[in-house]
């Protein structure tokens, strides 16, 4: 059957990086629709849910989208990170200042950007919304591809993209391949009270079990992300509070006083999955459908809002959003920056849960080495800024 293309592009998936898709081609003149399983969430934002530590690339992006000021009074400042090793003396600080920039990154809910990308989307002209809807078939038909819904609808578009998470459905019906890892780590996130201004700064506290970070919230509240083998991780998601809040606590210690008060806790299962391609004849991965990394550093949404930009900029103007080359240059523009952040990421989950006494010098002297050697210091903070990353266009690539 080779019936009419209804759209230039199908976004499938609308979660964070879907819907920052969505906003920005729907500046675009193609004709886009999102397709999204889940209904819309009913509960409001609060102030223990999970958020998200945005860097200054990310920032920028979403400032190039039109989203920024909408996030900017829920944004709390991340001026410094301080990077640390329970039981050891070496530690390591980066600063705002040292790069020249106002800020880091910024901490958010993460339902405060959802919120602000669904609003960008109603606004939008040219995007239609599918909600909820599953995309369960998929057809390589030439010069588009038809995508079959679970309500028995079907979309025929010139470009699918596919930001449908770590178990990608679009993934498996095109057959790629994925590298999977679970690292047996819950990572348990909750926000905590502090009785000492955090002065915007964010820690990385590296122990034998796995890291705990500290990221500013408003108000002297934090994140609390603790990560930690799953057997452990079930007995603190059993205990009580005055137990999580003090066990806590001995593992941070006392640099920014007590926490006061504790949020809800929730615990998150920890795996890696990496795609072994992310474009096929008329399709691209993007996000967590083309790599799911362990939240140690926080490069996540990061990463999959840079495979955001790249796309679009390559897309939004094209007279074929889905035409082979734009979709293999799309693929080498990635490759650099996808096999660095995965690979450190790993490298860090690797490196600091291990008890190994060899590796407990190296990881000593790393964070020496952060600290004093002025080169390793450059490169570590360009990747945490998320700069190494960017379109030639944003303007502060290497
Ligand atoms: C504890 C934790 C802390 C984190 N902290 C940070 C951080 O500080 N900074 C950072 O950058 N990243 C962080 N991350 C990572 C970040 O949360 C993810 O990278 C990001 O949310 C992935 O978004 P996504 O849109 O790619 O995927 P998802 O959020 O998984 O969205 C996929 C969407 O696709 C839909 N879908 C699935 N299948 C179909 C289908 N067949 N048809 C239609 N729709 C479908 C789903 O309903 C879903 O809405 C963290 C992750 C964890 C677990």
């Amino acid at each position: 059957m080779n019936s009419a293309v209804t759209h230039d592009i199908a976004i499938v998936g609308g979660g964070l990086v879907g819907a920052s898709l969505a906003v920005r081609l729907a500046r675009s003149r193609h004709r886009v629709v999102l397709i999204e399983a889940a209904a819309p969430p009913q509960s409001p934002p609060s102030w223990d849910e999970r958020c998200i530590a945005l860097n200054d690339a990310s920032q920028r992006i979403l400032d190039d989208f039109g989203v920024w000021p909408a996030l900017r009074p829920d944004a709390a400042a991340i001026l410094a990170t301080h990077i640390s090793e329970k039981g050891r003396f070496g530690s390591t600080r980066f600063d705002a200042d040292e790069a020249g920039i106002a800020a880091l990154g910024y901490n958010l809910p993460l339902r405060a950007i959802g919120a602000a990308l669904a609003a960008a989307m109603k606004q939008a002209g040219n995007l239609e919304l599918r909600q909820p809807a599953r995309v369960v078939a998929l057809d390589d038909q030439g010069d588009a591809v038809l995508l079959g819904l679970d309500d028995g609808s079907a979309v025929r578009a010139r470009l699918v993209a596919a930001a449908d998470g770590a178990q990608s459905s679009v993934r498996t019906l095109l057959g790629i391949a994925a590298e999977q890892r679970d690292y047996r780590q819950h990572a348990i996130v909750s926000a905590v009270r502090l009785s000492r201004p955090h002065q915007g700064v964010a820690y990385e506290r590296f122990t034998p079990d796995g890291p705990m970070a500290l990221i500013p919230k408003p108000d002297d509240a934090a994140s609390l992300v603790w990560t930690m083998p799953s057997e452990q991780a079930a007995a603190m998601m059993d205990c009580t509070d005055e137990h999580y809040r003090a066990a806590a606590q001995a593992v941070f210690g006392g640099r920014l006083g007590r926490f006061t008060a504790l949020g809800a806790r929730r615990a998150w299962p920890l795996s890696r999955v990496v795609s072994e391609a992310v474009v096929a004849p008329r399709c691209v991965l993007i996000g967590n459908a083309a790599q799911s990394l362990h939240p140690v550093a926080a490069q996540g949404f990061n990463l999959g809002l840079r495979d955001v930009a790249h796309l679009a900029e390559r897309v939004a103007a094209a007279a074929d959003p889905g035409a082979p080359a734009l979709l293999a240059d799309y693929a080498s523009s990635r490759r650099t920056d996808r096999e660095r952040v995965t690979g450190f990421t790993d490298l860090l989950v690797r490196a600091f849960s291990n008890r190994a006494p060899g590796l407990s010098q190296a990881r000593h002297w790393g964070l020496v080495a952060a600290s004093l050697a002025p080169p390793i210091r450059e490169a570590l903070l360009r990747q945490h800024l998320g700069h190494l990353g960017l379109p030639a266009s944003r303007g502060v690539v290497s």
